[in-house]
Order: structure tokens, then C-alpha cells, then sequence
């Protein structure tokens, strides 16, 4: 997922431009007033799709003549950038993936309340942080991947069903350092209680096809190339390989079913792309606008589009392929949680030995 030379040339080139394009002195944060005097909002974003996110700020400023600037790197990085520049950071917004990132952005003292009747009625409540410090702005789910010719869906039914000793040595999932199996072992802390958790976790971990190697791009090559008869990883790669100009990463994909576990019980995993107005933003108001204008129907299609994501946006339809995909029940809890319960499952992640 991360190119760090590519990434470092973006962020260069796009924080030379910002900061030519900010001679104008900064203002208190959160004009309480809404009025905000500058014309111009920096986005700070972790979000790798140029094109189509570039289309949609475009979009933005046509409307609002609010010109937005992009500074574009990891995650790590971007937190670490706006805690390094302080109370003169120009950041406005922030955007990652991960509700599990956005909680930590929070817990870090970076983000400030959103309180916005536009955002509470374009997002669902539990896709916004309890505290208003983020909003959703995509969902993705953490599906079962499994190889067509292998296995049958009828033989598919839940995340705990893999631990069933039928999978032993067929499962293939990513390592537990990654933020993605964090938020989904915390969401199961949540609905199941930590020693549920646990037990699922310690199964998941005897039934691996081999130690977690790679992102979840990789389990569903592995999959394809018969390493493996089922992955548990984020819809939106597929999507991503299926739309690939490798045609290897297509020919994979095209190997590969979705599944959308615990239909009948506790609903499958869902996350979030979103995004915070920074607590020392210049541009709070300009900040608050722009969230609004990717939370409503005609930016939601697009910007959720480009990742193959799911809009967060009930009224919004997702895209041909994931509505071929069937719709599916979702866990049913707020997103805040994943955060919240970060340490424990990272914790019980580490006790079961999952690499
Ligand atoms: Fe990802």
C-alpha cells in the first residue's frame, strides 16, 4: 500500500505548494462565527486516489470558491507532521482509514468537535465518533475471500466458524500489527466479550495456512494461487484487483468469491475512511464545508467509487460491482469502540500468538 519514495516526492512537491499558496496570516481556530475569512482549506490525507479525489476538490472549489491544497502521505506520517508543527500547523483536515486511526488522532489531542447538522444527517450516528471528533466518510467491510473452485458458500457461514477444525491449515488472514485486524478483534470484544475475543482469536491462529505474511492484497493472491482456501481481508481490494491494469491481479481476483459472515448473528465488519477538523486548524469553517460537501450524495458516489468503497451515505447506491456483491447486515455498533478498545485487543492479539 505505501510507495515511501513516490510518497515522499508527493509530499514534498504538494507541501511546497501549500505553503506558497498560505502567505495569508493565520487565523484563531474554529471561527465560532462560521465566517471564516480565508478562502482556501489544507487537507492533510492518507487517501492514495489523485485523480478522482483531485475531480472532487475541484468540484468544491467551483462551488464555494475555497481552494483546497493537499498534503498527501501515511498515516504515521501525517499525524506525526501536524504534532511537529504545533500551533502553527496548517493542517485543517485530516483523513485516514481506520476508525482505530481516527481514534487514535483523537486520543493524541489533534482533532476538535464537529458539530454539524448537515454531517448528522448525511452519516449514520455510529459512523461518527462519540465525541464528534471524526465522521465516516466511506465504509468498507472485512469479508470471507474465498477460492471458487474450492470451496462452496454454502460451507461459509461465520468469522467463528473458522475456527472450526474443517479449516485447519486453510485460513489466511494478515498480521495482528496491522490496524485492520485490531478494529475487527475489537469489534468482536465488543459484541462477544475479551474471552470470546480471545478464544477466536487462539482458533484463528491454529487454523492459519502460514505465519501473516503481506497486506490483504496478498492473502487474496495466496488464495488464488491455492496457498489457502480462505482470507479474511477489506472489500474494497478486490474491487481494486478486479479494476487492476496487472492482469495477473485480475485473473486472481477473478478466481475469488465474497462473503459476508455472520449474516444471522452479530453482522459482518465494517470500518471507515474518515476524516477530523484538526484542533489548531486555520480554517475550521472552510474545514466543516468541506466534510459536508464529501458527506453528500453527489461526492459520496465518486469519492467512495475510487476505492471501491461503499458510500457511508444511506441515500447513496454503491457501485455496480458491490451491489453485485448483495447487500449485508453490518455489526451494529459505534465505530468509536474500535478505538476504544484498541489496547485490550491488540493485548489478546499478542497472548494468542498471532504474529
Ligand atoms: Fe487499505
Amino acid at each position: 500500500m505505501k510507495k515511501p519514495i513516490t510518497l515522499m516526492v508527493s509530499l514534498l512537491m504538494s507541501a511546497s505548494l501549500v505553503f506558497a499558496g498560505c502567505a495569508s496570516t493565520k487565523q484563531s481556530a474554529a471561527p465560532q462565527n462560521g465566517q471564516s475569512e480565508s478562502k482556501e482549506v489544507n487537507v492533510y490525507t492518507a487517501r492514495h486516489y489523485p485523480g478522482v479525489d483531485d475531480a472532487i476538490y475541484k468540484a468544491f472549489t467551483d462551488k464555494t470558491g475555497i481552494k483546497v491544497n493537499i498534503i498527501k502521505a501515511s498515516g504515521e506520517e501525517l499525524v506525526q507532521r501536524i504534532k511537529t508543527e504545533g500551533s502553527s500547523s496548517k493542517a485543517d483536515i485530516y483523513i485516514t482509514s481506520d476508525a482505530g486511526n481516527l481514534y487514535q488522532a483523537k486520543e493524541a489531542g489533534l482533532l476538535q468537535p464537529v458539530n454539524s447538522p448537515v454531517l448528522e444527517k448525511n452519516i449514520p450516528a455510529n459512523f461518527i465518533d462519540k465525541d464528534k471528533m471524526w465522521v465516516g466518510l466511506t465504509m468498507r467491510a472485512r469479508v470471507l475471500v474465498y477460492a471458487k473452485d474450492r470451496v462452496s458458500k454454502e460451507e461459509l457461514s461465520t468469522y467463528e466458524d473458522l475456527t472450526n477444525p474443517k479449516w485447519q491449515g486453510k485460513v489466511l488472514v494478515r498480521s495482528s500489527n496491522n490496524i485492520y485486524n485490531q478494529s475487527m478483534v475489537a469489534s468482536f470484544i465488543e459484541l462477544n466479550g475479551e474471552d470470546k475475543a480471545k478464544a477466536w482469536a487462539k482458533g484463528l491462529v491454529a487454523n492459519m495456512a502460514r505465519q501473516p505474511e503481506g497486506g490483504d492484497r496478498d492473502q487474496a493472491k495466496a488464495i488464488a494461487a491455492g496457498k489457502g482456501d480462505v482470507a479474511i481481508m477489506n472489500s474494497y481490494y478486490l474491487g481494486q484487483m478486479l479494476a487492476s491494469k496487472d492482469p495477473d491481479e485480475v485473473k486472481a481476483a477473478e478466481k475469488l468469491g465474497v462473503f459476508f459472515p455472520n449474516q444471522n448473528t452479530t453482522g459482518t465488519h465494517v470500518n471507515v475512511s474518515g476524516a477530523g477538523v484538526v484542533k489548531t486548524a486555520p480554517n475550521a469553517a472552510n474545514a466543516v464545508k468541506l466534510l459536508e460537501f464529501l458527506s453528500e450524495a453527489e461526492s459520496q458516489k465518486t469519492f467512495a467509487e475510487a476505492s471501491t468503497e461503499y458510500p457511508v451515505n444511506p441515500n447513496v447506491e454503491p457501485s455496480a460491482l458491490l451491489k453485485s456483491w448483495g447487500t449485508f447486515k453490518k455489526q451494529d455498533i459505534n465505530l468509536s469502540k474500535l478505538g476504544e478498545n484498541n489496547k485490550k485487543a491488540v493485548q489478546l492479539l499478542n497472548e494468542v500468538g498471532w504474529k
